[in-house]
């Protein structure tokens, strides 16, 4: 799997590479990116709306990225997801690494990935994660779940 995900990203030409570049950052920082927003980027202001949706379409059916259609205050967008490859390592000791797993469904259920102000929130915007309801909600059945989980 990963000796073929490693041909597929050395096959890209220079615009897949790109838009991957970009798909794969926003994955590692913030879970993904929605597609509309990849025209916005300043790396892919060069690029044709339609030449990117071309290269987004390639790049989910190489399997690089997964592509999910999400509600988002009512509007339909597609959500993007590059696949990582490498899974993250903690270093224990120069002999041990643990492997952790990312179960991409629960991390499509944090409320912030539908939400209107996602790219308008922060410590200093009148949207907060440190005053949100939806994410303290979100938040707290959670804990609820997990705390259920373990005791049965
Ligand atoms: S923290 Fe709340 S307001 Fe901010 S993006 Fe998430 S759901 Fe939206």
């Amino acid at each position: 799997m990963i000796l073929s995900a490693q041909h597929a990203i050395s096959s890209l030409d220079e615009n897949e590479r790109r838009v991957y570049e970009v798909i794969l950052r926003a994955t590692k920082t913030d879970g993904g990116i929605f597609q509309v927003k990849l025209k916005e980027l300043n790396e892919l202001k060069s690029l044709e709306p339609q030449q990117i949706a071309k290269i987004v379409s390639r790049l989910v059916k190489k399997g690089l990225v997964k592509r999910k259609l999400v509600n988002n205050n009512g509007k339909s967008m597609y959500f993007l997801q590059a696949l990582i490859l490498e899974q993250p390592k903690v270093e224990v000791s120069p002999s041990l690494s643990i492997n952790i797993p990312i179960e991409m469904s629960s991390v499509m259920s944090i409320p912030c990935f539908r939400c209107k102000e996602l790219y308008n929130c922060g410590e200093a915007s009148s949207h907060s994660p440190l005053r949100c309801p939806l994410l303290t909600s979100f938040l707290i059945n959670l804990t609820k779940t997990n705390s259920t989980r373990k005791r049965s």
